[in-house]
């Protein structure tokens, strides 16, 4: 019998039981198709990104003596599909039977479960031996309930893998200390250098620029600072646990000009193409704070293990327990476009300009950026969720529908209703002038609120309440802002609207 597996771009997982044996009879395929590079105009970092972390990745299996067939973007014979390919290897090469791991997208696993239907050899399924609930699990976990509250999702994760726990008490005797994070950078504080790779993928660039793959975003492509294999993400690991972690909670909601990562790990991307696994990534940051426990306060350390077993799997829960009505939600009936402005940051909001001119040089934003900066104007100046998702899809190193989709249609644009979240996260420039130090340098002027100079965010605010008063106004958590809103006077109430409508009309030009 000859066996076919096919290793997925975010399949990267060296430690998978596929690997623990050496076996003449199995070939591994990976590839390199228009499928996968046109499904979203990508920032050329991601497609960059993903073909190196598969090249070595081939390249690593192959020096263990596994067999593997690995088809290049531009190869004589690539057919650009899964399917084609599969179909045409298993024809020329006389494969009997055929594998794969469950995918982590929708779309995918609809697409080769009908593959294998339409195959005429035998073929099976199997775990990817990454993630640390299954995919039904949060479903089950929430079964008959209303809401999901990720809290709750967070604690039977911390039991059930006995994570800073003492017997079923957390550590400590409190599960959560998210209280003591989320502080402003001081000002005269100057945040850790990132670790930076240099990498230089400019053959993969050459390659690329050789087809009509559209992308957005720049590239130094001798020094592409991402990690493309596992002793680079485990070296980035170490970066954090030893030179970020003792910061990571106080500074994890915090912004400031041209700091693109401050106490970010910055291991999205090497987790989400699975090229080290969550649990490493918990396990070596206790590690630390056991070894260093007078340098890392336990509160640093609880919000970074919360983020990656508690957020990351939720997200993924909701994902599989949503899919595909998911990706259709649009509670509030947005229908804007987003301003042009998001694919050149050219814009005079300055916090915007940093957010997106980041996310265009090194295909990154920290959570903060992404949701109360980007998101939040999004949400605000009622831009379709569908085109919000193409812009996170498509720019950041590290999106992958399963993850991007319920953080961005859910979390940030609470167009699932409040399945994720339970109030959308919306902010007027108070909450971005609390957290950053944006505003003292912005063309627009963070306490005016209508007229020359007024801050979008604040008259946009204002609008979003106004507008969606039939979906929110019963809300608990929000009636403190209905009360503020109705109180108002009505001259103030209509300059504010006023002033809203003359910004989404004059979206591009802010
Ligand atoms: P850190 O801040 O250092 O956090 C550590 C790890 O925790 C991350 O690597 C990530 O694995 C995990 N994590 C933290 N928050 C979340 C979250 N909300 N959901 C899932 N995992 C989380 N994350 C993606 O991986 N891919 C995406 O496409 C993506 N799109 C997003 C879109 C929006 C609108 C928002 C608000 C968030 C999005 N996130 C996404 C979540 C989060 O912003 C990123 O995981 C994080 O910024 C990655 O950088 P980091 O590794 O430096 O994270
Ligand atoms: Fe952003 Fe408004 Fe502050 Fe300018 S004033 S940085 S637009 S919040």
């Amino acid at each position: 019998s000859k066996t076919l597996r096919l290793v997925l771009g975010d399949q990267l997982n060296s430690n998978h039981s596929w690997f623990k044996t050496i076996d003449d009879s199995v070939t591994y395929v990976m590839m390199e198709i228009r499928t996968e590079t046109d499904y979203a105009t990508h920032h050329i970092q991601k497609i960059v990104g993903f073909f190196s972390a598969m090249q070595e990745f081939a390249a690593e299996i192959q020096s263990q003596q596994h067999r593997v067939i690995y088809i290049r973007l531009n190869d004589g014979n690539n057919l650009q599909s899964f399917e084609k390919n599969i179909k045409s290897l298993i024809e020329k090469e006389q494969f009997t039977h055929f594998e794969y791991q469950f995918p982590d997208e929708y779309r995918l696993d609809e697409q080769l479960k009908n593959l294998c239907q339409s195959l005429s050899i035998t073929s099976s399924v199997c775990d990817s031996e990454h993630f640390m609930s299954s995919r039904n699990e949060l479903g089950d976990f929430f079964e008959g309930k209303k809401t999901f509250l990720m809290e709750s999702f967070y604690h039977m994760m911390r039991k059930k893998h006995h994570i800073l726990m003492e017997g079923d008490k957390p550590l400590t005797g409190k599960w959560n200390y998210d209280g003591e994070n989320r502080k402003k950078l001081p000002k005269d504080h100057k945040p850790t250098p990132p670790l930076v790779f240099q990498n230089d993928v400019t053959k993969i660039v050459s390659e690329i620029q050789k087809t009509d793959i559209k992308s957005i975003g720049n590239i130094d492509a001798e020094n592409f600072v991402w990690p493309i294999n596992r002793k680079q993400s485990l070296e980035l690991l170490d970066f954090f646990a030893t030179e970020c972690l003792a910061l990571f909670g106080s500074y994890q909601d915090a912004m400031t000009p041209n700091e693109w990562s401050l106490y970010h790990a910055r291991l999205s991307f090497s987790m989400n193409v699975k090229l080290i696994s969550p649990l490493e990534v918990i396990q070596r940051a206790i590690l630390e704070w056991e070894n260093r426990p007078e340098a890392i306060a336990y509160h640093q350390l609880e919000g970074f293990v919360r983020q990656i077993i508690g957020w990351r799997e939720y997200m993924r829960g909701i994902y599989w327990n949503k899919m595909p009505e998911y990706a259709t939600m649009n509670y509030f009936n947005n229908e804007n476009s987003l301003p042009e402005w998001f694919w050149t940051g050219k814009t005079k909001m300055n916090c915007l300009k940093d957010a997106i001119n980041q996310s265009l040089n090194y295909a990154y934003a920290h959570h903060i950026q992404r949701l109360m900066v980007t998101g939040n104007f999004a949400l605000l100046a009622g831009i379709h969720p569908d085109e919000v998702d193409a812009w996170y899809l498509g720019i950041y190193i590290d999106a992958i529908e399963w993850v991007e989709i319920t953080n961005t249609r859910g979390m940030s644009q609470f167009a699932d209703g409040g399945i994720v979240g339970t109030k959308p996260y919306v902010s007027s420039a108070a909450y971005i002038d609390k957290m950053s130090h944006y505003c003292g340098s912005c063309f627009y002027k963070k306490a005016v609120k209508t007229g020359d100079k007024a801050c979008p965010f604040n008259s946009l605010y204002w609008n979003f309440y106004d507008k969606n008063e039939d979906k929110l106004g019963k809300n608990p958590r929000i009636g403190m802002m209905y009360n503020v809103w109705r109180k108002m006077k009505p001259d103030d109430k209509a300059a504010l609207l006023e002033q809203a409508a003359f910004y989404l009309k004059n979206i591009n030009n802010l």
